[in-house]
């Protein structure tokens, strides 16, 4: 079991939770106060100003979180392509990044595809979430 606190998203309306990493709920503030820019996993928005403006604490609960493991097999389990950085690089041309999204370029067949990112533990794993041409 680990301890994550409920947060409620106003903007996009999702309920969620983040690990408190053994922070109490005015630590956890405190941090999220501090940032100049997020990204709501939630509903998958970026802002350029504090969490805070958006989500409201809840209460820390003892909660059964998936493994990192078990979140990539998740992702792979949901998207046909699931790539790391390196490994998109082998395949994809990335062409650039539009609203949290990146765009990128098939190397063998030249076809345009977008991705969206997620980090799992220390990597950043990207999924295709469409392609065209
Ligand atoms: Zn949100």
């Amino acid at each position: 079991m680990t301890a994550v606190i409920e947060v409620y998203c106003k903007k996009c309306n999702e309920n969620f939770t983040l690990i408190t990493k053994g922070k109490n709920r005015e630590q956890i503030e405190e941090i999220l106060q501090k940032q100049n820019g997020f990204e709501c996993t939630a509903g998958n928005h970026v802002e350029l100003d504090n969490p805070m403006n958006y989500w409201v604490l809840g209460k820390i609960i003892d909660k059964e979180v998936p493994s990192d493991l078990e979140k990539l097999q998740d992702l792979k389990n949901s998207y046909s392509e699931v790539y790391t950085t390196s490994e998109l690089q082998e395949k994809y041309k990335v062409s650039g990044f539009s609203f949290g999204t990146c765009i990128c370029e098939n190397k063998s067949n030249g076809k345009k595809a977008y991705f969206d990112f997620t980090r799992i533990g220390n990597d950043r794993f990207y999924y295709k979430l469409s392609e065209v041409g």
